[in-house]
């Protein structure tokens, strides 16, 4: 690209040289014009001498000795061509021709060597010398007086007095070599000057142009540096000329204007950032406990797991499951829900090395993300430490809250890096360490899976099983020490079409875990109301129906509003009914639980503690509410005549209900040794497959009839 400097230089030297050249041809042709009338006069003076001097020889014969001799003082002479002598009839008497004649002839013949070495043009009547003569006869033409022809002063002049002429004398001064020769020296003089001229006026130029074009230079880099730099705070220095001045304001305003923008953006920018970054905060990290939450987990786990599997190395999951904090959350309300979540997460987080990423999934479900583990107990130990720093009484907010968590293991590789089953695979571990007793970590292992699909299944029938009456009602009678019924315990059937005869003690977790028990449990008092006053009617009315009810349910406000209501409208015999429930749901739910005990003891109905001595509790419980009965797990019944240990723990339970007035029931009596020895003991009442295995209620109403008769 050219650049403005070139192109104005290159101005600048084309000006100079065609003004160079204009002055020259103007003073070439000045001063040949001044030559030629300086030689004119010359001429003039030249002619008019020899013409007087021939004024004595004009009548001696052509080619006269003295004629040529005055002819020759025509030699000093360098561009004297030619000379001719006519007489007063217009007859050539004689010619000279000069060095500038001869140079133009060239025609060595057409000459004669004077005496004196000059030539004369010889007088020839040859064909040759009549064109001169042609020649001779133009000339002749001529008026008198100085002529200027193609570079050539021709002087006309007479001979003698002009109103008396004698003859004529023409004489032809050729300019032509002479001009050319003084141009050529007059070149040679002037065109250094001229070269040296134009190259002064090039360096004057470029050094005008170096001052003019300076403060373009500092703007065109000043500019360069904005766009490298990005720093628009520049300003460049306001210059004397106009334009310049006027361009380096234009600038200076432009950068103020650009660097006014570019703040107000950077302010704009900084907000959307803080904005951005805020609302990052809000996607990304759970509003509780600052952790990351289940959309973030995701998109770390998914990056950790594609680097582990591209460096083949391994990553563990660890699913956390608080155990037991629906009771809390529902003993306590949401508020301190949140705040023991919050208590138990910042416990967690303190225990994990900086590696691993814990985050809420949400509830109370968190996992904990650990790669690149080397051995896969280094996962192991962290769930322990996790169980037993959790597991334990929190004391918290002026509470005593028991609480736990259950966790399950999984591996990568397990699961071929695959994000969703690693997932899956952890939970069912986490459900499997919670259906085993939870407060402890397992593993994941294959046979799990099928677990869960059995689980799944059962769930969605469950559903089903609720719209379509597939569950039933099965009573198992509880006899005293003479084998008298004194009671029925309810307990739920559910044939499916699909899975067939399914145990409560397979459904009744699973709807509990899905949140379906209290819909369950509805249905079975819905039930009762219709078949307890068969029951009653059959068995007399000192008989106990006892019925289940699960940790949830004593949560479920419309389920147990739902039973008061059912007591009040005397649609339920609350007289004849016992609640059977768990002695750990009875404690974690105690306080929530405790106003709904008190109202149906109000109306006459019972309370007992099933699967008692499993708990492992506090024993201190039992004295704060009215219980009516312990039920003797079924674990301990099996292991009389077995286990001393069994039967000391039997024996303990009987005593101690005893000693707090408690009825005591043993379950799971399947003989008569066991029989006797609970009788033995002191137990009021015995159920178990020795006395009657759950039967549907036509079948037991049959029975009773069978009795009656
Ligand atoms: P549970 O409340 O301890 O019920 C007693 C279980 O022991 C019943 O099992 C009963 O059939 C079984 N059983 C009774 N006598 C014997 C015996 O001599 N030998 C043996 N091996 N077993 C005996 P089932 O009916 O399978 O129920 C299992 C558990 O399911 C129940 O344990 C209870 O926790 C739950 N469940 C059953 N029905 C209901 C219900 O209507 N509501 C609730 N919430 N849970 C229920
Ligand atoms: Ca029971
Ligand atoms: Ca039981």
């Amino acid at each position: 690209m050219k650049s403005l400097r070139s192109q104005i230089s290159f101005n600048t030297v084309t000006s100079i040289a065609i003004i160079s050249a204009l002055i020259i041809t103007l003073s070439i042709y000045v001063y040949e014009k001044l030559y030629i009338e300086f030689v004119s006069t010359e001429v003039n003076a030249i002619g008019e001498n020899i013409s007087v001097d021939l004024i004595d020889y004009i009548n001696e014969p052509a080619g006269s000795f003295n004629q040529t001799e005055v002819l020759l003082r025509l030699d000093e002479y360098e561009y004297a061509e030619t000379a001719y002598i006519f007489n007063s009839q217009g007859k050539l008497l004689n010619v000279y021709i000069g060095q500038a004649g001869l140079k133009a002839r060239a025609k060595p013949n057409a000459f004669e060597s004077n005496v004196d070495g000059s030539q004369i043009f010889k007088i020839d009547t040859s064909s040759k010398a009549s064109n001169a003569l042609e020649d001779v006869n133009s000339i002749t033409a001529l008026a008198l007086g100085l002529h200027h022809i193609n570079n050539k002063v021709v002087m006309v002049k007479t001979i003698g007095e002009p109103i008396y002429p004698l003859g004529k004398f023409i004489l032809i001064f050729n300019l032509q070599e002479a001009l050319r020769d003084s141009r050529e020296r007059y070149i040679t003089l002037v065109a250094p000057s001229v070269v040296f001229f134009i190259c002064l006026s090039l360096l004057v130029s470029v050094r005008a142009q170096r001052k003019v074009f300076r403060p373009l230079n500092t703007l065109i880099k000043t500019m360069d540096s904005v766009v490298d730099d990005k720093n628009y705070d520049v300003k460049v220095e306001e210059t004397e000329r106009e334009e310049t001045l006027a361009l380096s304001r234009a600038f200076n305003n432009m950068m103020g204007n650009i660097q006014a923008a570019s703040e107000a953006n950077q302010q704009k920018n900084a907000l959307l950032e803080k904005q951005q970054s805020q609302m990052e905060r809000l996607a990304n990290f759970d509003a509780l406990t600052g952790l990351p939450n289940r959309q973030f987990l995701m998109k770390i786990l998914a990056r950790e797991l594609t680097k582990a599997r591209t460096n083949r190395s391994e990553l563990g999951l660890l699913f956390v499951d608080i155990d037991g904090f629906k009771s809390i959350n529902d003993s306590f309300g949401h508020d301190t829900g949140d705040k023991f979540l919050l208590h138990i997460s910042v416990i967690m987080s303190k225990l994990l090395d900086e590696a691993y990423t814990l985050g809420r999934l949400g509830g109370d479900e968190f996992i904990i993300i650990a790669p690149d583990i080397g051995d896969p107990k280094t996962l192991e130990d962290m769930a322990a430490k996790l169980v037993v720093a959790v597991s334990r009484t929190h004391i918290f907010n002026t509470l005593r809250l028991d609480s736990g968590v259950s966790v399950g293991l999984a591996l990568a590789s397990d699961c071929n890096y695959e994000l969703s089953s690693l997932i899956t695979n952890a939970d069912v571990a986490m459900y499997k360490a919670k259906g085993s007793g939870k407060a402890r970590f397992m593993w994941f292992n294959e046979e799990m899976l099928a677990d869960t699909k059995r689980k799944v299944l059962i769930s969605t029938r469950l559903s089903s099983a609720l719209e379509n009456d597939a569950f039933y009602l099965a009573y198992q009678a509880k006899v005293d020490a003479e084998q008298n019924i004194i009671g029925f315990e309810t307990l739920l059937r559910w044939h499916d079409d699909v899975l067939g005869h399914v145990s409560p003690a397979e459904f009744i977790p699973i709807a509990e875990q899905t949140d379906k028990i209290s819909l369950i449990s509805m249905w079975i008092i819905k039930r009762l109301e219709i078949e307890a006053p068969r029951l009653i009617k059959s068995f007399g009315s000192q008989i106990i129906i006892s019925i289940n009810l699960s940790p949830q349910d004593l949560n479920s406000e419309r389920l147990t509003q739902f039973i008061l209501k059912g007591m009040r409208e005397n649609k339920l015999p609350a007289k004849n009914l016992e609640i059977e429930i768990t002695e750990t749901a009875y404690m974690n739910n105690f306080n929530v639980a405790n106003s709904f005990f008190e109202s149906i003891k109000h109306y006459g109905c019972q309370l007992a503690l099933d699967d008692f001595g499993t708990g492992y509790s506090s024993l201190s419980y039992l004295t704060k509410f009215d219980i009516d009965t312990l039920k003797i797990d079924r674990s301990f019944v099996n292991n009389i005549g077995i286990s001393e240990q069994s039967e000391l723990i039997t024996k303990t339970i009987i005593k101690m209900a005893k000693s707090l007035n408690f009825s005591v029931c043993a379950e799971g009596v399947e003989t008569r040794e066991q029989a006797a020895f609970l009788l033995r003991n002191g137990c009021h009442a015995l159920q178990g497959f020795l006395y009657s295995k759950p039967t549907p209620l036509e079948d037991v109403l049959a029975t009773s009839r069978r009795r009656a008769l």
